[in-house]
């Protein structure tokens, strides 16, 4: 089922967007929890992490390096990178998404 990062993807809502290419996307959290905060996700519809198949892991690293693309490109060297995997562990939206945080000191373990 679409969510809103659907809509983002197809252009339908805006948002912005700081990395694309054939199969991610990259663009700012409109709630950012830090001052670099953006979220990184497939443009296929993949739920969470809990629901990734086999055939998905190539895709994975893909995004995994493209978290690491768009904090290069803002110049963090330290930075983190979450994702969270249904309701109770905080996911809000259930389109598999990293959020790439960084621009702060960012404490541990979070909430
Ligand atoms: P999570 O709670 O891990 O599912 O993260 C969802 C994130 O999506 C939150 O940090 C929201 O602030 C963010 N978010 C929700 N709607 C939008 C939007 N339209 N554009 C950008 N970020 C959004």
């Amino acid at each position: 089922m679409s969510t809103i990062f659907g809509k983002i993807i197809r252009r339908e809502i805006p948002a912005t967007i700081v990395y694309e290419d054939d199969r991610a996307l990259a663009f700012e959290d409109i709630n950012p929890a830090a001052p670099f905060h953006v979220l990184v996700i497939p443009k296929q519809e993949i739920v969470n992490v809990g629901s990734l198949a086999e055939g998905d892991a190539a895709l994975v690293g893909h995004l995994l390096r493209v978290c690491g693309k768009v904090a290069e490109e803002a110049g963090l060297s330290d930075f983190r990178v979450v994702t969270n995997s249904g309701e109770g562990a905080g996911q809000s939206v259930f389109h598999l998404h990293f959020h790439v945080l960084g621009g702060r000191a960012l404490k541990w373990p979070p909430g």
